[in-house]
Parts: structure tokens; C-alpha cells; sequence
């Protein structure tokens, strides 16, 4: 995926997320939200041609070798497309369940519990001041852990393999739940699609933003 860059079409309806996540805020985040980060990005890169066939990852792996005055649309827009793709992607209506697996393996032994990385991923979540994210992440050796982000950064600097990201920009709420992060967070872990975070945790071996 390289310049220019296109809105990623969501794999089910605006409403599928209902009664969690409401329609009217899936439609806003996406189609409004997300499609100015796309804009965005494309802008920045639309005179810089030798930065228009890198990968997104690419990108925002060097973000402090590219030219000064791109350097922070790509990393808020570009970091904006990243997020989300990989947010909607972890998506599903109604959740899917947490199967038998190297993830939940996995789990077990970093958190103790589904429950326990649960409330790790919430008080993570709550405790970004302002706008950001709070994720579950992988390192090369399959090692789980909460990580933060502010704004729209990403964990690709840091060479980490994303596994769960959670968006707690007011935008992803504010409409349904106003000021209530902590009500949004409970309703979104209904929606978690298991196993596409059981398929992003597969390539914790194989990543390496540092090689893309
Ligand atoms: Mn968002």
C-alpha cells in the first residue's frame, strides 16, 4: 500500500457494530475522520515523488529521514491511516471469540487472564491524556504487553507487532457516550474480533519495520 493512498472500504455495515458502537459514529469515523487522514497524506506526498512508492510502514519507520516539511502530516495523517485500518480490522459484529491458540497462550502467560489484559488495555486506555491509543502488542518473541500512543502515533518506531489497537480519540465516542471513555471501552470489548488479533499476533516473528 503506497501513495496515493485510498480509503480501506470496511468489511461490514456501519451499523454492524450496534448496540455497542452506533452507526452515525462508525459512518463519522470512517468515512469523515478517516478519509481526511487519506486526503492528508496524499497531499504531503503529492510533490515528493521519491517517498510516493514507499509502503505506509515504510514511512512511518523513518519518519526523521524524510523531508522536514512532510515529516509531520505523514506522521499524524499517515500514523491516522495505520490506526485505523488496523482498528476497523479488529473489528467484528458481536466480537468473535478468543479461541485455543498461541494468542490466548500467549496471554496466559503475560497477563494471567483474558479478564487481567482486559483491564490493562482499559486503565491503558483511560489514562491518555487527550487523544491517543492504547494497544496490545507483540515483540519478536511473542512477548505481550500494553503500550500507548499520543495523537495518531503508531508502535512501528518502536518495532513492535500490533495485536489489539484501541482508538480513544473523543471521536470515536463522543457521539453515543459524550465524555464517558471509561462506558465506550466496556461497549468496544464486546466488538473485538478475536480472531483477527489472533491472525495480527501470528506475524510477531516475521516483523520488522526496519527491513520494509
Ligand atoms: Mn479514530
Amino acid at each position: 500500500m503506497h501513495y496515493p493512498f485510498q480509503l480501506q472500504p470496511l468489511p461490514y455495515a456501519y451499523d454492524a457494530m450496534e448496540p455497542f458502537i452506533d452507526a452515525k459514529t462508525m459512518e463519522i469515523h470512517h468515512s469523515k475522520h478517516v478519509q481526511t487522514y487519506v486526503d492528508n497524506l496524499n497531499k504531503a506526498l503529492e510533490n515528493q515523488p521519491d517517498y510516493q512508492s514507499w509502503p505506509l510502514e515504510r514511512l512511518l519507520y523513518n519518519l526523521e529521514q524524510l523531508p522536514q516539511a512532510i515529516q509531520a502530516p505523514v506522521r499524524n495523517s499517515g500514523g491516522g491511516v495505520y490506526n485505523h485500518n488496523l482498528y476497523f480490522n479488529i473489528m467484528a459484529p458481536g466480537g468473535k471469540p478468543l479461541a485455543q491458540g498461541s494468542l490466548k497462550a500467549a496471554i496466559e502467560r503475560d497477563f494471567g487472564a483474558v479478564e487481567e489484559l482486559l483491564a490493562q488495555l482499559k486503565a491503558a486506555g483511560l489514562s491518555v491524556f487527550g487523544s491517543g491509543w492504547a494497544w496490545l502488542v507483540a515483540d519478536g518473541t511473542g512477548r505481550l504487553s500494553i503500550y500507548k500512543t499520543p495523537n495518531q502515533d503508531t508502535q512501528i518506531p518502536a518495532n513492535l507487532t500490533p495485536v489489539i489497537n484501541l482508538d480513544v480519540w473523543e471521536h470515536a465516542y463522543y457521539l453515543k457516550v459524550q465524555n464517558r471513555r471509561a462506558e465506550y471501552i466496556d461497549n468496544w470489548f464486546n466488538v473485538i474480533d478475536w480472531e483477527a488479533a489472533q491472525r495480527n499476533y501470528s506475524k510477531f516473528g516475521e516483523t520488522d519495520f526496519s527491513t520494509i
